[in-house]
C-alpha cells in the first residue's frame, strides 16, 4: 500500500502538492487526473522519490520513502514516462535489462525475464530484442518503455502519460494491452493523465487534482452517475 499523508510539495513559492491525503491498495489502478500544472507529475514524482517531499509522511508498505535505499526502491516501483527515456545506442533488449542487472540477476535470469516480457507487451522477440529505439514506431518504442519498467518484477509501476504523444489508434491498443497485462500480473499503478476518457477506461480509483489538491476521489463508477 502507498500512503500519503497531507503531503507537500514546495518549489519556491510554488505549491505544486498541498496537504495531499491518498491510500492506493495493493492491485488498485490509481488514475491521477487534471489540467497541466495540476501537480501530477510531482505527485507521482514523490512517490518514485525522484523529487523529495516537503513536508507530510509518505509511505510505502508502511516504510517512509525516505528510509528505502535505493535498491529497494528500484525493486518495488517500476516508471514509465512519454518520452520512454529509452537509451538510443542500446538495442531493445538491452534497455529491458538495465534494472534487473542492476539488482545483480544472473545472465541467464536477464535473459528470461526479456524474452518474457517482449511477450507480454507483443513483441516478438527474434524481432525486436536486437533493434535500436531508432527503428521503432511510436507505440512500439512505449512498449518497451512499459517492459522497462516492468523488468525488475516491481510491485508498484508509475506511468506519467505513457500514451500522450501517440496517435488515437495506437493509445487505444495500448490502454487495452495495459489492461490485459494489469489484470494478468496484478500491479499496483498509479497513472497520470489530463484526459478524463482515458481515467475513466482504465481507472478503479480516479483522483482528480487542481491547484496541487486533491478535489475529488472516486471508481470511475460513482464519477459517471455523480460528476
Ligand atoms: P502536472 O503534472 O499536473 O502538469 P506538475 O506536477 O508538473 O503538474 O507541476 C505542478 C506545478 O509545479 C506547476 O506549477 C509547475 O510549473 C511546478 N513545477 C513542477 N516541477 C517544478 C520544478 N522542478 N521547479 C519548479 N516548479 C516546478
Ligand atoms: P510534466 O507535465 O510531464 O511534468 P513538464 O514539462 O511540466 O512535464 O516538466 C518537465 C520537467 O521540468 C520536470 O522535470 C519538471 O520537474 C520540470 N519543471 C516543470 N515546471 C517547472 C518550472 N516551473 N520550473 C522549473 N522546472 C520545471
Amino acid at each position: 500500500m502507498i500512503e500519503l499523508q497531507q503531503v507537500t510539495k514546495r518549489f519556491g513559492n510554488t505549491l505544486a502538492a498541498d496537504a495531499i491525503d491518498l491510500r492506493i491498495n495493493q492491485g488498485e489502478f490509481c488514475v491521477l487526473v487534471g489540467t497541466s500544472g495540476c501537480g501530477k507529475s510531482t505527485t507521482l514524482r514523490m512517490i518514485n522519490r525522484l523529487i523529495p517531499h516537503s513536508s507530510g509522511l509518505l509511505t510505502i508498505e508502511g516504510q517512509e520513502i525516505s528510509q528505502l535505499d535505493e535498491q529497494q526502491l528500484r525493486r518495488r516501483i517500476g516508471y514509465a514516462i512519454q518520452s520512454t527515456g529509452l537509451f538510443p545506442h542500446w538495442p531493445v533488449a538491452r534497455n529491458i535489462s538495465l534494472v534487473p542487472r542492476l539488482l545483480g540477476w544472473s545472465e541467464a535470469r536477464v535473459t528470461e525475464r526479456v524474452e518474457e516480457l517482449l511477450e507480454l507487451l507483443n513483441l516478438p522477440y527474434a524481432e525486436f530484442a536486437h533493434k535500436y529505439p531508432s527503428e521503432l514506431s511510436g507505440g512500439q518504442a512505449q512498449r518497451v518503455g512499459v517492459a522497462r519498467a516492468l523488468a525488475g518484477d516491481p510491485d508498484i509501476l508509475l506511468m506519467d502519460e505513457p500514451f500522450g504523444a501517440l496517435d488515437p489508434i495506437t493509445r487505444e491498443t495500448l490502454q487495452n494491452e495495459l489492461l490485459r497485462i494489469q489484470r494478468k500480473i496484478h500491479k499496483t499503478l498509479v497513472f497520470v493523465t489530463h484526459d478524463m476518457d482515458e481515467a475513466l477506461k482504465l481507472a478503479s480509483q480516479i483522483v482528480v487534482m487542481d491547484q496541487g489538491k486533491i478535489i475529488q476521489q472516486a471508481s470511475p463508477a460513482e464519477l459517471l452517475l455523480n460528476p
